[in-house]
């Protein structure tokens, strides 16, 4: 199992310019996307902008729980992990807190890979190895239906913020990238496919078929027991690859992986 380091609620260090949230750090495997299967330090943030009703990270998002971590803090917790080379900031939303850009670049110099795990939907300048964009498609919205708390209270909200096509644009002219979709079925890809035109037409660079990734939706091996195959035909029949959920297949999305 990864190893989990504290990252609790009785961390002294207050509110401050240089500290952050965060939910949890521990070590284990990248899972998903280009450096899947990669040993990395994951620092997890607390607080996002978006409601996605599918959310992996539910105590980041409808209910955020962390402790305040003093930069010195987390990058000491970093280092305790000393075969790791790279190190994935992730949410929540990790650049809704401007201190996430002090902490990539203290990263930076100590000479370590990082990957922002990000919704795309907030652009900054951070010494970023890898921009790992997972736009949010119209099947995340959190209708009452779906809305794990029930009364649909975020539905508009996160219809409003969960695509901006500058911010996209920025983030695939800025880093190095990969572009994620959470897919819940062949319903999706028209959608897709529009938006990565949209970001083809906003940004300089070019983005090619292979940096179109997709994933399949589901929390619990079964879960994935259900989507994978399907997901996998439809990453193909396009032309964009499949990415799996490792921590997921491997430990079931247990905490700390
Ligand atoms: S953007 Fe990511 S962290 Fe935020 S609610 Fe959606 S899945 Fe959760």
């Amino acid at each position: 199992m990864p190893v989990n380091s504290a990252a609790d609620a009785t961390s002294s260090a207050s509110e401050d310019a240089n500290a952050l949230p965060i939910n949890e750090l521990f070590y284990s495997f990248q899972g998903e996307g280009t450096f899947a299967g990669m040993p990395s330090v994951f620092v997890r943030t607390s607080g996002c902008n978006l409601r996605c009703w599918f959310c992996d990270s539910y105590h980041t998002s409808w209910e955020p729980t962390h402790g305040q971590l003093s930069l010195d803090e987390i990058v000491e917790q970093v280092q305790e992990h000393e075969q790791a080379e790279h190190v994935v900031l992730t949410g929540g939303e990790p650049l809704i807190h401007e201190q996430s850009v002090e902490l990539l670049e203290r990263l930076d110099e100590l000479g370590y890979h990082t990957t922002v795990e990000t919704n795309g939907t907030i652009y900054r300048d951070a010494p970023i190895d890898l921009a790992s964009i997972s736009p949010k498609l119209a099947s995340s919205t959190p209708t009452p239906e779906k809305d794990p708390k029930g009364d649909g209270e975020w539905e508009e909200r996160h219809e409003q913020r969960r695509v901006d096509i500058d911010a996209l644009a920025q983030l695939v002219d800025g880093y190095d990238f990969q572009l994620k979709f959470v897919v819940t079925g062949g319903d999706d890809l028209p959608e897709i496919e529009a938006l990565v035109d949209r970001v083809r037409e906003a940004a300089s660079t070019r983005v090619a078929d292979s940096d179109v990734l997709l994933m399949p939706e589901g929390m619990t091996r079964d879960a994935l027991d259900e989507s994978r195959n399907a997901v996998a035909e439809l990453a193909i029949e396009h032309g964009y690859r499949y990415t799996p959920r490792l921590h997921v297949d491997l430990w079931n999305d247990a905490p700390g992986t």
